[in-house]
């Protein structure tokens, strides 16, 4: 028997006056598993977790935790920590005070306080500053004092809402392997918003993408980067070469006649011959070639210009139509100068017929 999802949204819509910010939602989570709702400002991410939290009441579907009903189910009573984007840290309590605070609304007894604080102290990497109030903690360290009062009462199921949009960018990769090394120990769900998708692709074990309300795609971080289904998935993860042209297709050969030229790609998807086509190719998968290279997915162009990145240069390089390809390449191959004629070549296995 499958395992019952720790959290279940079936069917959920929810509007505020005209606008609908969440549209027919089904989303299954799995105990344990690290979930990333993914989407630009306005797709509904922060919506859909406080249905989930219990902050809103959806206006048709339902949220079920745990496998039970907890669509009318008042906040206070979901087995579920949220962790909100300004971390809500009491000012004037001192870390040990923060991480205490739902322990003693729940009515524990001392000891068991004294001892749950100590735990979380060393969960989140907070030994020696117990007693700073928050104003005298770093960013850092504000973010796991937030985490260790969120996990403190113990739960199955953690929300949280941009976890490290207040960190610069150094910490933040920090942050994150640390969020993924607690979320692991604990063997708790952890459902994180983020507008991130380098955040989403490094923390998460399956990604949901939304656009207006609705989700895109949902997988594996590799199943969304290696094969977005959409365009809009495609563009909103990472860079990427669009090819568009009329297909003809035989078998699971698909043919691309595209202002570049002919692409021929390898396509599992059923493409109807002579209808309008979309191709997408990862510039990591492009590779440049000399001038003049002849085959299949070999294109002419002129290199534009080139950028810096560590163990890799990205080149943008003028195809024939004008449109400035992406192709990656290693740093330590020689690089072709602005002005080069070169040949982007690329396998029909790189690339992705996308639906739309
Ligand atoms: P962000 O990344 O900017 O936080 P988001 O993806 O979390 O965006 P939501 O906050 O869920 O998006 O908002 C979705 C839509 O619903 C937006 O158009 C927003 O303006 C609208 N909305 C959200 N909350 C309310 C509210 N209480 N009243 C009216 N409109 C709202």
């Amino acid at each position: 028997m499958p395992q019952t999802p720790i959290l279940q949204f079936e069917q959920v819509s929810k509007r505020f006056g005209a606008t609908v910010a969440v549209d027919g939602v089904s989303i299954e989570i799995a105990p344990g598993e690290f979930f990333a709702l993914l989407g630009p400002s306005g797709c509904g991410k922060t919506t859909l977790m406080r249905m989930a939290a219990g902050f809103e009441r959806p206006d048709e579907g339902r949220v079920l935790i745990d496998g039970a009903d907890a669509t009318d189910v008042p906040p206070h009573r979901r087995p579920v920590n949220m962790m909100f984007q300004s971390y809500a840290l009491f000012p004037h309590m001192s870390v040990a005070d923060n991480i205490a605070f739902g322990l003693k609304a729940a009515g524990l007894a001392r000891d068991a306080i004294g001892a749950r604080v100590a735990e979380m102290v060393r969960l989140a990497q907070l030994q020696g500053l117990e007693k700073r109030k928050p104003h005298q903690l770093s960013g850092g360290q504000k973010q796991r004092a937030a985490l260790a009062r969120a996990l403190a009462r113990g739960t199955k199921l953690l929300l949280l809402d941009e976890p490290l949009g207040a960190l610069d960018r150094k910490l933040r990769e920090e942050t994150q392997f640390e969020l993924m090394d607690i979320q692991k120990r604990l063997g708790a769900a952890f459902v994180v918003v983020t507008h991130d998708q380098d955040e989403a692709m490094s923390m998460a074990d399956r990604i949901a993408v939304m656009r207006a309300g609705q989700i895109e795609q949902i997988g594996s971080p590799v199943e969304i980067y290696e094969r977005p289904r959409s365009r809009y998935v495609a563009e909103f993860i990472g860079e990427i070469n669009i090819f568009e042209g009329v297909a003809t297709s035989s078998g699971d050969a698909l043919r691309l006649e595209s202002s570049e030229g002919p692409i021929e790609a390898h396509a599992p998807l059923h493409v109807a011959n002579r209808t309008a086509a979309t191709v997408a190719v990862r510039p990591e998968r492009m590779r440049l070639a000399p001038a003049g290279e002849a085959g299949a997915n070999r294109l002419a162009g002129v290199v534009h210009d080139f950028a810096y990145r560590g163990d890799h240069r990205i080149f943008r390089v003028r195809l024939k139509s004008g449109a400035l390809a992406r192709v990656a390449a290693p740093s330590a191959l020689p690089a072709p100068q602005p002005g080069e004629a070169v040949t982007v070549a690329f396998d029909p296995d790189a690339c992705v017929v996308l639906d739309a």
